[in-house]
């Protein structure tokens, strides 16, 4: 049985994930759960904090415990939590599985390094569909010259904090990918005011805010005449938490390296 640790327990995404681990559907027991010492949910009982029965195990703040407990750990919190994370996983040589957006170079960088050591999965989003979806843009990317322009759009509800989401960002970087350019040269993430006619080969990505929309995602191919457009939609959190679950199944034998969602469904 894999031994795994929830980091973000308490949060929308950890809840979701505690649901999933406690379900017994995985051949997965949950070793730790831990969240910020702030949090509202320490010293309560994970089965109690989801409205299922006890599970014995209770929320933490005691990150070296459940690094020594878990054989991997999955990740949904802040990015600034990412990075000691990554670090106690490269000091612990456990494998973790990260779902936790708005990650920077720095970031980035951190997990690299701990993927030096042991296995890492990122991921900006767990879904299938997302993953699939963004397979597929990159296919029509790599088909379709600069005469179609690429339009990402995203929506999320009014308590996401950062902007654009990560999976427009993943989409974004299929799409790049496709067309063999850099996001980071191609992208236009917001337009204000007298902005000039749209560059050609530029990524635009467009943001709403609102609500409690769970992640809406489209990627347009704007043609003279016609527009492809490649979208998906979440309707259910724990959507995530099972691809979430999926991948760390899916990482239990892998050598050390930084892997994504591609990797787990082999597109
Ligand atoms: P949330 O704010 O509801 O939950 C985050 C949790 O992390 C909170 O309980 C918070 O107390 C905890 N936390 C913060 N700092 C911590 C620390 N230093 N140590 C331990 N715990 C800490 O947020 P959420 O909606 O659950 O989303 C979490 C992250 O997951 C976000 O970055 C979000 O964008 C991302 N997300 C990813 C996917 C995906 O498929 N990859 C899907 C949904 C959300």
């Amino acid at each position: 049985m894999l031994k795994i640790a929830i980091l973000g327990a308490a949060g929308r995404m950890g809840q979701m994930l505690l649901r999933e681990v406690l379900s017994k559907q995985y051949d997965a027991t949950l070793a730790a759960a831990v969240d910020h010492p702030q949090s509202w949910a320490n010293g309560k009982d994970t089965g109690g904090i989801i409205g299922i029965d006890p599970s014995g195990v209770t929320v933490t703040t005691d990150k070296d415990a459940a690094f020594k407990a878990a054989d991997l750990l999955i990740d949904f919190t802040t990015p600034a939590a990412a990075i000691d994370h990554a670090a106690m996983a490269l000091q612990y040589g456990k494998k973790l599985v990260i779902g936790t957006t708005g990650l920077g170079a720095v970031e980035e960088a951190a997990l690299k390094t701990a993927a030096q050591k042991t296995a890492v999965l990122y991921s900006a989003n767990m879904s299938i569909g997302v993953t699939l979806l963004s397979a597929l843009v990159e296919q029509v990317a790599a088909k379709l010259d600069h005469e179609y322009d690429i339009e990402i759009f995203e929506a999320h509800h009014r308590h996401k904090v950062d902007a654009p989401s990560g999976t427009a960002l993943l989409l974004g970087k299929a799409a790049a990918k496709g067309r063999n350019v850099r996001l980071e040269d191609a992208m236009v993430p917001a337009r204000f005011g007298n902005i000039g006619a749209r560059v050609p080969g530029s990524i635009g990505i467009s943001v709403f805010r609102g609500g409690d929309v769970i992640g809406d995602h489209s990627v347009t191919f704007a043609g003279i005449g016609e527009r492809i457009e490649l979208a998906h939609k979440a309707s259910d959190r724990g959507l995530f938490a099972k691809g979430a679950l999926r991948a760390a199944v899916w990482l239990k034998d892998k050598p050390a390296g930084l892997y994504s969602m591609r990797n787990v469904l082999g597109v």
